[in-house]
């Protein structure tokens, strides 16, 4: 069961082949058996998850199921789920309960899904490694000496351990993308406003967005529809009419123009990543495709753009973690100003603090118009770039991430090494386009390597249509990790 797909698992859940109790027990069988080493889950709660598997049976046996209703799901820890700890990946966080749900939690809740538990991220989704967490490292399956991607890495290994049915990641510069290629599974990050940040704990607000990670492109397609939709507690929310993003999975590629940029094949890509990627677009050919060479010419300055307004925005977001209303307190301080700064010295961590010092001395007077203002501008000029790509093509190709994944502690003394795992990715966030990545195949080391496709504005649909074609060409998305 635990290797089928989430259309599959409803089906059988619906014909009462299999009871969401029993699945869900499943699951919860293997979390305590594999998490204790792959420390992908931060929290989990078998009762309350399987209260909500028992409450799921009762609506599959009255007849009123949906299409995820019964069906285990991870959420990443980022996002507020009522009665849960919700930590963020933090020590200042580390005894916040949430007393309400997260839009998305919500809609998986109203859809009849089951959680499963918090998955362990990066420190405030700050991080590629997943090795910034306060709840420690996470290991991805394939091997366990090395890193899982981050953010929103516990999601992706859990998946790739097959510790849930899929889960829910965010993306601020890649944090769906890049751990969903280090750990061979698929993961979209939608258009910007397409999922409500209600709840979400907020990192660089221009930029977050909440995405669906699972196995296959027909899954996150499932996840998506649950998702998105407009939701007034988010200005940023868009009304748009619900759509469904599986409609067009089964159209054929013919004719789908391929937008290659020359940009993602240059210096610093890994000579395994590139092998996989061309094999891949060749795929896409005999599939018929037509590729176009494009070119994306201010992508290269997305990594110092990012670093500017990233921080900038986090250095405002993170001020309210100040050991008043909620979350970590220092044990011992003289006033309240000394207060705030030993909560806050104590409560992040240094990646986090990094981010705080660099935000603020950018967002500083005597600086803002040096750095953050034109950080903004050329924010637009990258978006611009996007824009004028796809007058000529309907979707762009390259890889997700340079390398495959590196070995657990390997860049974690070097920030800017760090930093560039996210070349590929970041200047999708910018310009608020949709991205997603899926496996296509093995580099060197026997890890697997991601396929990045972006899409344009709201093109959801048709990212999902292309990649479910290669999917159904191709098998390396069930590829599993063996001797867990
Ligand atoms: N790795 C990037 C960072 O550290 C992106 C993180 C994310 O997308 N949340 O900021």
């Amino acid at each position: 069961m635990i290797e089928s797909s989430l259309s599959q698992m409803g089906a059988a859940l619906r014909a009462k082949k299999i009871s969401s109790v029993e699945l869900t027990q499943l699951y919860l069988d293997r979390i305590a058996q594999l998490n204790p080493e792959l420390n992908a889950y931060i929290t989990t709660r078998p009762e309350a998850s399987l209260a909500q598997a028992r409450a799921a049976d009762a609506r599959i046996a009255a007849g009123t199921a949906e299409a995820l209703t019964g069906i285990p799901f991870g959420q990443k820890d980022i996002f507020c789920a009522k009665d849960w700890l919700t930590t963020c990946g933090s020590k200042m966080l580390h005894n916040f309960v949430s007393p309400y749900d997260a839009h998305v939690i919500s809609q998986f809740n109203n859809a009849g899904a089951v959680n499963l538990g918090k998955t362990n991220m990066d420190e405030f989704a700050m991080g590629s490694s997943n090795e910034t967490s306060h709840y420690g490292i996470v290991k991805n399956p394939w091997d366990k000496a090395r890193v899982p991607g981050g953010s929103s890495g516990g999601t992706a290994s859990a998946i790739a351990a097959r510790l849930c049915a899929a889960a829910t990641g965010t993306d601020t510069g890649g944090s769906i993308r890049q751990p969903a290629a280090l750990c061979g599974i698929s993961g979209l990050k939608p258009t910007y406003g397409v999922v409500s940040r209600y709840g979400m704990i907020a990192f660089a607000s221009s930029l977050d967005q909440a995405g669906p990670m699972g196995r296959n492109a027909e899954d996150l397609a499932l996840m998506l529809n649950t998702m998105a939709g407009f939701d007034e507690r988010d200005s940023t929310s868009l009304q748009r009419e619900k759509e469904d993003y599986a409609r067009d999975l089964n159209k054929p590629l013919n004719g789908l123009r391929i937008g290659i940029p020359k940009e993602f094949f240059a210096e610093g890509l890994g000579s395994d990543v590139a092998k996989a990627v061309e094999a891949a677009i060749a795929e896409y050919k005999k599939l018929g495709a037509v590729i176009v060479d494009i070119s994306l010419p201010n992508t290269r300055l997305s990594i110092p753009v990012y670093y500017v307004l990233a921080p900038a925005e986090a250095s405002s977001n993170l001020s309210r973690f100040d050991g008043v209303r909620y979350g970590y307190r220092a044990p011992a301080y003289t006033d309240l100003a000394d207060m705030y700064e030993k909560s806050r010295a104590q409560g992040f961590g240094a990646e986090v603090q990094r981010r705080i010092m660099i935000g603020t001395y950018v967002l500083s007077h005597g600086y803002y118009d040096a750095y953050y203002l034109q950080a903004q501008k050329i924010r637009r000029l990258i978006a611009q770039d996007f824009v004028e790509a796809y007058k000529h093509c309907d979707v762009i190709m390259g890889p997700t991430s340079p390398s495959t994944a590196f070995k657990l502690g390997e860049k974690g003394d070097d920030p800017v090494q760090m930093y560039l795992s996210d070349i590929y990715t970041i200047a999708v966030n910018l310009a608020g386009l949709p991205g997603m990545s899926i496996p296509c195949g093995f580099g060197d080391n026997n890890m697997p390597v991601g396929l990045q496709i972006i899409g344009n504005y709201f093109d959801e649909a048709r990212m999902l249509n292309v990649a479910h074609q290669y999917q159904l060409a191709t098998d390396w998305h069930s590829r599993a990790p063996q001797g867990l």
